[in-house]
């Protein structure tokens, strides 16, 4: 069981009843619902002192996962920093959907983490593509998501260490939906799925996998990171 925090902007759903709709506790709320069961959850957003990002918080969380998408840029960058530490540290980080965009996540990557998109609500198959993957543990080899939104490559971030999901989307498009990294101590995953006007959080496939990567992404005892002179 690994002590969660769910990260979310919580703007779209207090601003717009569209998404307030599909989401009217919050997309961390669902997030957290999916979670729940397996693991300690707590929620953090971006209007809370600190956006909810305490050097306490940070330091009691295993695995941040992180949802923004119209207020990447009033996220302070000392909690930018912070995170970024963290996650050297051995704190697992699980970047969601339009936080490809998300100060943490292009800071770890140190790439512009552009891509294509088209809010069209055409389908997207996901694809397994490493199937002896823990991330895909459980998984069928492919899901139909109905409704989503396409991002499609190219995808500006470096080479995963490990890409475990492949989205192709009803417009011909492709894209590297589920990615995995290491960045210090921390595990990072990229998954993709989950635009606010879509309930994409309820479809069970997607609720396995973020069980999945919390459970990949918690740290493990490891051995003491110590740098410089030595005596
Ligand atoms: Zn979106």
């Amino acid at each position: 069981m690994a002590a969660v925090t769910i990260w979310n902007e919580f703007r779209h759903e207090r601003e717009d009843d569209d998404v307030a709709a599909v989401y009217p506790d919050g997309i961390h709320a669902t997030i957290a619902d999916a979670l729940a069961a397996d693991h300690t959850v707590q929620t953090a957003t971006l209007d809370e002192p600190e956006h909810g990002l305490t050097a306490d918080v940070l330091e009691s969380t295993d695995v941040l996962l992180w949802w923004g998408h119209e207020a990447h840029d009033e996220v302070a960058d000392e909690i930018v920093e912070r995170v970024r530490e963290r996650v050297l540290e051995g704190m697992g980080f699980v970047p969601l959907h339009s936080s490809h965009y998300s100060k943490p996540f292009k800071r770890l990557m140190g790439t512009s983490c552009s891509l294509q998109y088209r809010e069209d609500g055409a389908s997207e198959r996901l694809w397994v593509v490493d199937p002896g993957h823990p991330i895909a543990d459980g998984l069928a080899e492919s899901t139909e998501l109905p409704k989503t939104e396409m991002y499609g490559e190219p995808f500006d971030v470096p080479e995963p260490d490990r890409l475990v999901f492949v989205s192709w989307f009803e417009g011909g498009e492709v894209f590297r939906s589920g990615c995995c990294y290491r960045r210090g101590n921390g595990r990072i995953f990229y998954f993709r799925p989950g635009h606010e006007t879509y309930p994409i959080y309820e479809n069970e496939t997607v609720r396995r996998v973020l069980r999945n990567a919390v459970a990949w992404a918690s740290p493990t005892e490891g051995s003491p990171r110590t740098f410089g002179k030595r005596d």
